[in-house]
């Protein structure tokens, strides 16, 4: 394979900050090529000098196609056939696909000649075989056909590098199978991707070979036959994850939630369990074990056929979410991305819907300043990195969306949280802040039904633990009564 482009020595300080040190690097032709690391590693300074937005210290050297070059422009970068799609993507949403991808021309040229411009997009689209109406507004596209428009952009440009930074954060799992097909017709048309993301899962099943970068420098380049998960976070933090065993005795035996013989048919059957004050109740077992569905019954959207629920030693009966939610209940759901947020709408506004009594003012109108107040709070108690909270909630990292909808129901001062898998999907470092927001809430008094697919989380989070497997529960454990292998086994065999 031949190398497209090799950065040689590569430094970089902001001030006393060293952003990058001594990075050498090679890129082959035709590679999807993943860069990794944690937040601050330094992902995005190498970005920006491969760009040329960003100048390198002294004695770097940049040789693309056997050119050596001390230093890139934009315009040199962009000459050179480097192409960014950033996570916002750039796009007009108001203008075609035709014209999104054939931008370049309205800017290169006094006059549009809108022939040239659907002839450009057309003849891009054939090319790589993709099926878009070029007259369809961008804005009516799914997430993941903007994304091959903004990548179809860069090629109607001559890229020969595009560099995808963070593309998959707001997709959903089939959008991102659909991207990565995309990804693979690129590679098989000699196009050379860089693809930077926190999704190992995802990083080890599309790229060739992987960079990992730790607090500026690299460790290394690895073919991805040599990695799994475990050694990649181990390469990256330098830390084997252990997590802290900072597990809570359980100091009252106040019971909160009293479950008893609940069945609904195909669903669950026999379900009794209870749940105490400040507990973290784990319930690990494999999909479609019906997990899911209780919690929904629980929450008031799924009506069992039999059996009974108590909260504080009363009978109930729970006939929509809202009633949960004046029961105090609290629930995060299973797809956060379908039913937990408004994707398109800012930050503020989905914090803020669970909890509009605390922000409206006279008149029962919503009180700006308090929304305000409301959501800035939110974002700093719970540590969610966002610009500010009007971005549209869709442009956050995984970990971040979580944490919003974690703060929108924890804001609501649930007796009772329900989170169904919620750290399915995101990075290492943000899991193990939601798992301290988790411990957090327990040691307030909130009573947490902790849904999971990980041995690890519920051993490592959970005060008690039940099996459910073919819709009944199989067994409790102590956390210190059972191994992550021996629990995996259960939850398989
Ligand atoms: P990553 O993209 O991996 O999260 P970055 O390249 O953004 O990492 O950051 C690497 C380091 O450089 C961090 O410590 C960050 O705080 C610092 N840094 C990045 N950009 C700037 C800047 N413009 N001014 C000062 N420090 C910066
Ligand atoms: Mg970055």
């Amino acid at each position: 394979m031949s190398v497209l482009i090799s950065l040689k020595n590569v430094s970089k300080k902001y001030g006393g900050v060293v952003a990058l040190k001594n990075v050498n690097l090679d890129i082959h032709k035709g590679e999807i090529h993943g860069l990794v690391g944690e937040n601050g590693s330094g992902k995005s300074t190498l970005v920006k000098i491969i760009t040329g937005v960003v100048e390198p210290e002294l004695g770097a050297k940049i040789v693309i196609e056997g050119k050596e070059y001390s230093r890139l422009t934009p315009f040199l970068a962009f000459k050179l056939g480097i192409h960014v799609v950033h996570q916002d993507l750039s796009l007009f949403p108001n203008l075609t696909v035709a014209e999104n991808i054939a931008i370049h021309k309205y800017v290169e040229s006094k006059f549009v000649n809108w022939q040239e411009i659907r002839k450009i997009a057309k003849e891009t689209l054939a090319k790589l075989g993709i099926n878009i109406n070029i007259n369809a507004e961008v804005r009516d596209l799914s997430l993941a056909d903007q994304q091959i428009v903004a990548i179809c952009r860069a090629i109607a440009s001559e890229a020969k590098l595009v560099i995808l930074d963070e593309p998959t954060s707001s997709l959903t799992s089939k959008e991102v199978e659909r991207l990565f097909d995309f990804m693979n017709l690129l590679k098989s048309k000699e196009i050379t991707i860089l693809f930077i993301s926190h999704r190992l899962d995802e990083v080890l099943e599309i790229t060739q070979r992987v960079t990992v970068l730790r607090d500026g420098e690299k460790i290394g380049t690895f073919k991805i036959e040599e990695l799994d998960k475990k050694k990649l976070v181990y390469l990256m933090t330098g830390k084997e994850i252990v997590y802290d065993m900072s597990k809570h005795e359980i100091e009252s035996k106040e019971e909160i939630l009293r479950v008893r013989n609940l069945t609904k048919k195909n669903q669950f059957e026999n379900i009794s369990f209870s749940l105490h004050k400040g507990e973290i109740l784990g319930i690990i077992g494999p999909r479609g074990s019906g997990r899911t569905e209780l919690a929904l019954s629980l929450f008031g959207m799924n009506p069992p056929d039999s059996g009974s629920i108590y909260i504080n030693g009363k009978a109930i009966r729970i006939r929509s979410n809202q009633e949960a939610i004046n029961l105090g209940i609290g629930y995060l759901p299973e797809n956060r991305l379908v039913q937990g947020l408004v994707l398109d709408q800012p930050v503020d506004n989905n914090i803020v819907i669970t909890n509009l009594k605390k922000i409206l003012g006279k008149f029962y109108l919503v009180d700006k300043k308090k929304k305000r107040n409301f959501a800035e709070n939110a974002v700093r108690t719970f540590g969610i990195k966002t610009p500010s909270i009007d971005v549209p909630v869709k442009t956050l990292s995984g970990g971040n969306q979580q944490k919003v909808v974690l703060a929108k129901w924890v804001l609501t001062a649930p007796k009772i949280l329900i989170l169904d898998g919620p750290t399915i999907g995101i990075d290492v470092a943000a899991k193990e802040s939601i798992y301290n927001l988790i411990r957090e809430l327990s040691k307030k008094g909130v009573s947490i039904i902790l849904i999971s697919d990980e041995p690890s989380e519920v051993i490592n989070n959970c005060d008690r633990i039940l099996l459910m497997k073919n819709h009944r529960i199989q067994k409790e454990y102590l956390p210190n009564e059972i191994t992550e292998e021996e629990l995996d086994r259960k939850i398989k065999e």
